[in-house]
């Protein structure tokens, strides 16, 4: 067993707070990784909160990990100890699947579905030699915790040019506004539309515009206006109904990030004929969608879920390659509670990401 720590919720309506446990030690085709940062997404917020109703508690979160490889099982062969690695939303999947067969593992149709980095179920495809679950436990403990235990397959290459604090949320905000923008074909010289600018709004417009589109955010923060205009993106107020009407029509692909219940109507209608807009922000029922805008000019309204273990490190080495990767803010954990906060707020720019060295603290108290 590995002495672990970490920060946990045990309730609902609970702050995080510092929670001693124990990790399996590596099995053979296991990595154990010692976590040197990990990045705050909203969905840890949602999560903590109980906001899907699917929570169990202790909930430990953390699904943009960034590590050092400390130990490594006798079989893995991709990674090796010193190597700095990543860590996303997935730790592994039931790979027999068709999806998984396809290398789309974040669409995995096994009876458990792909296992979440934390709050997943502890069934695993791969079962030790004893043939007991290799995760053992109950529910699975994120990355907001000093080590990390995860199959070789599910563990990412962090390019040498990227500083691993960066790198961290491009494990799930970047690839889970990549993977739609891959998938649809968003290619230079379209017009993209990013609503909401917040994490992944952030690495989105990146993204975007680093693929060569040309690049509008829609925000409800005036204050952001500067950093839209920094980033080299146009920036429209949403409630600005004359800028809407003039952009009717006119995108080639839109991408909602907002995280809760909206009325993307008034996006549909900007989008030209035949084009998508994709919703990655709320996970849960939208505002009704008028059909009769959709259908007049066969458009489509679709969802996407995070991204394959291979378009994240895609998106990985993409970033590098252009030198791109989310404005970040690091805290010690100890600012968790107030950092949770402040994302909802709408006051971070873009992402927190806690610097795992500050759980030192913890272990020394
Ligand atoms: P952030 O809070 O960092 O950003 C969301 C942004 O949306 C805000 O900054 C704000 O931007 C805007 N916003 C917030 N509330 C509202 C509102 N009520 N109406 C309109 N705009 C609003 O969150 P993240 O970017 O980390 O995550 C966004 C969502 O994506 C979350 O719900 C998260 O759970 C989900 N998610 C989904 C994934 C998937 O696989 N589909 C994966 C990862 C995250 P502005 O100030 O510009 O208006
Ligand atoms: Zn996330």
């Amino acid at each position: 067993m590995i002495n672990a720590i970490g920060y946990a919720a045990k309730h609902s309506y609970s702050r995080l707070k510092p929670l001693e446990f124990e990790r399996d030690e590596a099995g053979p085709s296991q990595v154990e990784i010692e976590v040197l940062y990990c990045g705050v997404c909203h969905s840890d917020i949602h999560q903590v909160k109980n906001e899907w109703s699917n929570t169990v508690y202790p909930c430990m979160p953390g699904h943009e990990v960034v590590g050092r490889v400390s130990r490594t099982g006798a079989d893995v062969t991709a990674h090796a100890v010193g190597d700095v690695v990543g860590v996303g939303c997935m730790i592994d999947s039931c790979r027999h699947c068709e999806p998984c067969e396809a290398g789309d593992e974040n669409y995995c149709e096994g009876p458990n579905s792909w296992l979440a980095t934390y709050n997943g179920p502890m069934v695993s495809a791969k079962k030790a030699p004893d043939g007991h679950n290799m995760y053992g436990r109950d529910n699975t403990y994120g990355g907001y915790s000093s080590v990390i235990v995860v199959d070789q397959d599910f563990v990412l290459k962090i390019p040498a040019t990227l500083r691993p604090e960066v790198a961290a949320p491009i494990l799930c905000a970047g690839v889970t506004t990549y993977s739609p923008m891959k998938h649809w074909g968003v290619k230079a010289g379209d017009r993209v539309g990013v609503i909401g600018f917040g994490g992944l709004g952030d690495m989105a417009a990146k993204l975007a515009k680093a693929m060569g589109a040309e690049v509008t955010v829609f925000t409800t923060s005036k204050d952001k206006r500067d950093e839209a205009a920094r980033l080299g993106v146009q920036v429209v107020m949403e409630n600005d109904e004359d800028a809407l009407k003039s952009l009717k029509s006119s995108f080639d692909f839109m991408l909602s990030t907002i995280p809760e219940k909206h009325d993307v109507n008034p996006f549909v209608a900007l989008l030209k004929r035949d084009r998508t807009l994709v919703v990655v922000g709320a996970l849960e029922p939208l505002a009704p969608i008028n059909n009769q805008a959709v259908a007049f000019s066969r458009k489509s309204v679709g969802g996407s879920l995070i991204g394959s273990i291979a378009d994240t490190q895609e998106v990985l080495d993409f970033c590098a390659e252009h030198g791109i990767g989310p404005d970040i803010e690091v805290i010690p954990i100890q600012q968790i509670n107030d950092a949770y906060q402040q994302v909802e707020d709408g006051d971070v720019r873009f992402r927190y990401v806690i610097d795992m060295a500050s759980l030192q603290a913890e272990h020394a108290s």
